[in-house]
C-alpha cells in the first residue's frame, strides 16, 4: 500500500495497468476452467524475490501505467493456488513495453505490447498469496463484467438517441421515416434491448452492493450472474446498433456523421476479457460442473 498509493494520490495524473492477456492467448489465461493452467507469465520465487518472465498483449496502459497488476502463474499445475497477482512498478529493469496497437475503435486508449525479462520484484509485492490471488483474478472476471455492459449500454443509448433524432426529420414516402411501421419496429427493438441491458445492470448493481447476501463475488455462481450481463449486453448493443444503421441510409459510415463511432466501439464489448465463448463458459459454471478439457 505505501509502496504504490501514493503515486495515485498526487496531483500528476497517474495510470495503473492490468497486465492479463499473455501473448499466447487471452482465451486461455482468462479462461477459469483452465485454474490457471492457460497463464504463460511465469512468476518463480528466488530468495526475497519474484523473477517474472514472459509476454503480455493490448493491456491498457501498457507502457504509461506506473505499475503493473501482472497475471502470473507459479505453477501451471497447482490449479487456483498457481496463480498470482503481482505488481511491477514501471521503472523496473527487464520490464520493457511494445508499440502501441493501432486499432478501429477506442483510438484514445493506449494498448501495447508488455515484456517481462527476468523482472525482479519484492515478494511483498504480491497481491495476496495463494488461493486469494485467485480469488480476486475470478473476482476481476465479474467485475470488468459490470463494466463492460455499462459501456455497451452507453454506446446503445447514444446510437439510439441518433436514430431517433434522424428518422425524425429525414423524409422518406412523404413522411418522416420514423413514421413507418417497419421503422418502428426496428426503433422498438432499440428501446427494448437497451431497457433490458439496464434491468440486468441494475440487477447486478445492486447484487455487487450487496456482497452479505450474495458474495462472494469469486464464486462461479456469481461469476456466472456478472457474465451474463456482460454477455447479454455486447450481444445486444453489437445486434441493436448494427440493425438501427440501416435507419441512417449512408449516413450510417460517414465520418461526419457520429454513428459510425458507436458501430465502431460497440464491438469491443464482445471481444475483450476471453471473448464471448470463455464467457459463455463462465455462465455455464454457475450452474453445473463444467469440465476443463485443457
Ligand atoms: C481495447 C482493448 C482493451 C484491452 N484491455 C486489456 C487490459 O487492460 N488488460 C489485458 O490484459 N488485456 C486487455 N485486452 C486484451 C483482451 O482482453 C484480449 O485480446 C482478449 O481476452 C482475447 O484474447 P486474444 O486476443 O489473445 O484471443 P485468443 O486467445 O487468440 O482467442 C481468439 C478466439 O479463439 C476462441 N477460443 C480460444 N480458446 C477457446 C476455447 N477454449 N474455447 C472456445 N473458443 C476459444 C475464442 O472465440 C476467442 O475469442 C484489451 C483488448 C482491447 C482490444
Amino acid at each position: 500500500m505505501d509502496r504504490f498509493v501514493p503515486s495515485f494520490c498526487g496531483g500528476k495524473l497517474a495510470y495503473a495497468c492490468l497486465s492479463m492477456t499473455d501473448e499466447a492467448g487471452g482465451a486461455d489465461s482468462e479462461n477459469p476452467l483452465l485454474a490457471g493452467a492457460g497463464i504463460k507469465t511465469t512468476a518463480k520465487l528466488d530468495g526475497d524475490e519474484y523473477v517474472i518472465n514472459g509476454n503480455k498483449s493490448w493491456p491498457t496502459h501498457g507502457g504509461i501505467a506506473e505499475c503493473y497488476l501482472t497475471v502470473c502463474t507459479t505453477d501451471p499445475n497447482a490449479g487456483d493456488e498457481g496463480v498470482a497477482l503481482i505488481y511491477v512498478p514501471k521503472d523496473t529493469p527487464g520490464l520493457t513495453f511494445g508499440k502501441p496497437e493501432k486499432k478501429m475503435l477506442f483510438k484514445t486508449s493506449i494498448n501495447s505490447p508488455v515484456h517481462y525479462d527476468n523482472v525482479r520484484v519484492p515478494r511483498e509485492y504480491r497481491l495476496a498469496g495463494p488461493g486469494m490471488d485467485a480469488h480476486f483474478y475470478h473476482f476481476i472476471a465479474a467485475g470488468t463484467g459490470w463494466h463492460s455492459a455499462t459501456m455497451a449500454l452507453g454506446i446503445a443509448e447514444r446510437a439510439f438517441e441518433i436514430v431517433l433524432d434522424y428518422t425524425g426529420t429525414r423524409q422518406g414516402g412523404f413522411k418522416p421515416v420514423r413514421q413507418h411501421s417497419i421503422v418502428a419496429g426496428i426503433i422498438a427493438d432499440m428501446a427494448i434491448g437497451i431497457n433490458m441491458m439496464k434491468a440486468s445492470i441494475y440487477n447486478l448493481s445492486y447484487m455487487l452492493d450487496h456482497l452479505d447476501v450474495y458474495g462472494p463475488p469469486w464464486s462461479p455462481e456469481f461469476i456466472s450472474r456478472a457474465t451474463t450481463t456482460r454477455v447479454f449486453a455486447g450481444d445486444t448493443a453489437v445486434e441493436i446498433i448494427n440493425k438501427g444503421a440501416e435507419l441512417l441510409g449512408s449516413m450510417a459510415i460517414s465520418e461526419d456523421f457520429p454513428y459510425e463511432k458507436c458501430l465502431r466501439d460497440a464491438k469491443i464489448t464482445q471481444l475483450w476479457l476471453g471473448g464471448q465463448q470463455i464467457s459463455r463458459y463462465r455462465v455455464a459454471r454457475g450452474y453445473y460442473d463444467l469440465k476443463n478439457w485443457a
